[in-house]
């Protein structure tokens, strides 16, 4: 069993509020967790948990018995409270507290109380609860682990935070990593860059005019693990644009994902592929979605967009979602060509893409139906009751490639900030024939997605992801 955390931001500093004071005291609070539970991981196959920050609440002043600079105990009767809670709400309590001037690990002492929490909690939700729990010293996030029973203690191997900038704190050993592939990276970005981009997971759905340069780019930065989903297979149309795709490929209806793997794969720089070629909606997509640090959306199918929105938003797992318009249209009789290219994050913070009306639920509705039940798709789309996928869109290499390095240079941004510490574009569009960039906001209804933290790293829910069917 492995584990991690992200957390928000907000959270990481209402953490740090709490439990680093200048009293130099030792602090602590209850955390309330969302769980991810992977039952294999994609790459190295073993069972993870993955911990998502859904709450932070203080222990108050008069719930302490007694602090000092090295030792805190307080009354648990809040803890069965919050126990209570959380079994209706899905959540796990845990605890977080600091050790203001170090040791950077958990003493005899917090083994003893945290064992005894950790039983506390399965005589009161069962075998399914866990305590996690959460270690601050020098004003840091310094270690974390999980009782997954009173006798069973996991570490987590690492922490990320998101909202703005992404940050990853490794706990485990540094593996020192110094390839000359990535020397002249290391001299832009850093040598951290290149070992977060060597341990992330990171996701390309799609794999087809703008998923296929992002997968160029990505082996080339370092990527340690790229995991590739698209169910379709190469044609003759995509040529114009698909790198590393052959005539061949096309003949041979290669299925993109393969074409992929196998360009990422030439370059001999021992980046980690798996490949999925079914809709990311089936159900062995799954634990590969959910295992991501980073997913990359770069498909045209509505639905898939739709759920890649809400991934995000459950899960913690910070979307890019890319999209490019190209038209022709007449102007005086002269036909012209409008070319508007966008990059799009998505996480806890910013508006959604229902909120920025980037995906048409009505078009995401028929897709399912076609995927559902194509039979009836097709009697609807005779009497035109569907839209049907109506004509070609047009495409160009030169756009598609653009609007891919503009989705990187924002990966690049929230881990590096080389725009400076408030950099970070949430929302990027570009008018290809204006040369110029632009950041469109999103309306300003609450939406049940991103404008409440209602599901905010809520992680396994059934159905997933709260979706219907
Ligand atoms: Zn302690
Ligand atoms: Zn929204």
């Amino acid at each position: 069993m492995r584990a991690d955390l992200t957390l928000n931001g907000l959270h990481l500093g209402m953490l740090r509020a709490e439990l680093c004071a200048s009293d130099n005291k030792e602090h602590a609070a209850y955390v309330l967790f969302g769980l991810s539970r992977i039952q294999q991981d994609p790459f190295d196959r073993q069972a993870r948990m993955r911990l998502l920050i859904r709450d932070v609440l203080p222990v108050t002043d008069e719930e302490i018995k007694s602090a000092d600079h090295q030792h805190i105990s307080w009354s648990t009767r809040r803890f069965v409270d919050l126990l209570a809670r959380a079994e209706r709400e899905g959540l796990q309590v845990g605890i977080a507290h600091s050790h203001p001037r170090g040791p950077n690990h958990f003493s005899s002492q917090d083994d003893r109380n945290e064992a005894e929490l950790a039983r506390l909690a399965q005589n009161r939700n069962g075998e399914t609860a866990i305590l996690p729990s959460l270690l601050f010293a020098n004003r840091e996030l310094v270690a974390g682990r999980v009782w997954t029973s009173p006798d069973c203690v996991v570490d987590l191997e690492y922490a990320r935070t998101i909202g703005g900038n992404w940050h990853t704190v490794l706990f485990a050993a540094d593996r020192t990593l110094s390839s000359p592939a990535l020397a002249r990276q290391e001299l832009a970005l850093g040598a951290g860059f290149n070992r977060l981009m060597n341990h992330m997971r990171i996701g390309v759905v799609g794999a087809g005019g703008t998923g296929s340069p992002l997968l160029q780019q990505l082996p080339r930065m370092g990527a340690g693990h790229i995991g590739i989903f698209d169910p379709d297979h190469v044609e003759h149309s995509n040529l114009n644009r698909v790198y590393g795709a052959t005539w061949d490929d096309a003949d041979r209806k290669v299925k993109k994902v393969d074409v992929a793997k196998r360009e990422i794969e030439r370059m001999g720089l021992g980046t980690q592929v798996k490949t999925y070629d079914s809709w990311i909606g089936s159900a062995e997509c799954r634990d590969a979605l959910k295992s991501m640090d980073l997913i990359f959306g770069c498909t045209d199918d509505h639905d898939g967009r739709l759920l890649l929105n809400r991934l995000a938003y459950y899960y913690l797992i910070p979307v890019i979602d890319i999209g490019l318009a190209l038209r022709v249209t007449e102007r005086f009789g002269i036909s012209c060509l409008e070319a508007d290219g966008r990059a799009t994050v998505l996480e806890p913070g910013s508006s959604c893409l229902v909120c920025r009306r980037i995906v048409d639920a009505g078009a995401a509705a028929e897709e399912a139906l076609r995927r559902s039940d194509p039979e009836e798709y097709e009697r609807r789309k005779i009497e035109a009751y569907v839209r049907g996928e109506g004509n070609p869109s047009p495409a160009v290499i030169s756009f598609t490639t653009s609007v891919a390095t503009m989705a990187i240079e924002e990966m690049i941004q929230r881990m590096n900030q080389f725009r400076g510490e408030d950099g970070s574009i949430a929302n990027r569009v570009r008018k290809f024939n204006l040369v110029e960039d632009f950041r469109p906001g999103a309306k300003k209804e609450p939406c049940r997605i991103c404008g409440t933290d209602r599901i905010h790293g809520l992680g396994d829910v059934e159905p997933f992801l709260g979706r219907a069917g």
